[in-house]
């Protein structure tokens, strides 16, 4: 049997009368890229939030690389190797570029009585920070304040966040969202060259990044699985384009 590095099964998620997620199932594979896609208000982020952890579904149940975690709280899921990014982004904007990468990986060393002007005196953290840095192609903008940062190298930013923690599974909540085309291309093939042994499962808006990236996509609807399939099938699943275009005629 392959081993799952997400399994959640037959998840119900409820506020109040509303179902936003509705009998979900969903299993990635240990290194599979999955992309999510579906409509605003699908469930796409209510979903990634009970895979992370940070909402308890009202049915159903989670494993992550082989544990159950329905009932384990966020930090636990981050401590076995979950990272995530957040539709909105979530860094420290006054500090730079190095910092919030000092402050990551020092929250990941739980070493609490440091204050942040400290930080890159810690042993490793120095070289460790460093060394993302010219991964990621970030060294000319370390003591750069991020909120001067473009737009599109925050986006870029929040996942060297979390590639910083050396996560085994990543989850993406529409990570090219709001970035030029030219900038959203760079960022899917930063995507596409992360180790293979890393699950990706990524939100996305755009088809054309989506389906550049994806092993497999899932598409959600109304808050179920309306599809899951290889790219080129569901790129003519009658449905699915039944559901993208009256969204379209929607807005
Ligand atoms: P997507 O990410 O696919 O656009 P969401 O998962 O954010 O969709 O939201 C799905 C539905 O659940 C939406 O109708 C949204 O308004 C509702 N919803 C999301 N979070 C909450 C919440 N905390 N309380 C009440 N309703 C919520
Ligand atoms: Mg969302």
């Amino acid at each position: 049997m392959t081993d799952m590095a997400i399994a959640a099964r037959g998840i119900d998620t409820r506020f109040g009368s509303f179902l936003a997620n509705s009998d979900v199932t969903i299993e990635v594979p240990v290194g599979e890229r999955r992309v999510l896609i579906g409509p605003n208000g699908a469930g796409k982020t209510t979903l990634f939030n009970v895979l992370a952890g940070q909402l308890r579904p009202s049915k159903g149940s989670v494993e992550m690389l082989g544990r159950e975690v329905t009932r384990k709280p966020a930090y636990q899921r981050a401590r076995m190797g979950l990272a995530r990014t957040f539709q909105i982004n979530n860094l420290f904007d006054e500090l730079t570029v190095r910092q919030n990468i000092e402050i990551t990986l020092a929250s990941e060393a739980r070493s609490r009585r440091v204050f942040w002007r400290d930080l890159g005196s810690l042993p490793g953290i120095r070289a460790r920070t460093n060394a993302l840095l010219t991964e990621w192609e970030f060294s000319d903008l370390a003591d750069w304040p991020v909120r001067e940062l473009a737009y599109g190298q925050q986006r870029v930013m929040e996942i060297v966040l979390a590639m910083s923690k050396q996560p085994r599974v990543l989850l993406l909540d529409e990570p090219t969202a709001g970035l030029a085309p030219a900038d959203a291309i760079r960022l899917t093939n930063l995507l596409a060259a992360l180790p293979r042994d890393i699950t990706i499962i990524m939100i996305e808006h755009d088809m054309e990044v989506a389906f550049a990236l994806a092993d497999r996509v899932t598409v959600l609807h109304q808050g179920s699985v309306l599809a899951e399939d290889v790219p080129g099938r569901v790129a003519v699943n009658q449905e699915v384009l039944q559901v993208y275009l009256g969204d379209m005629s929607d807005a």
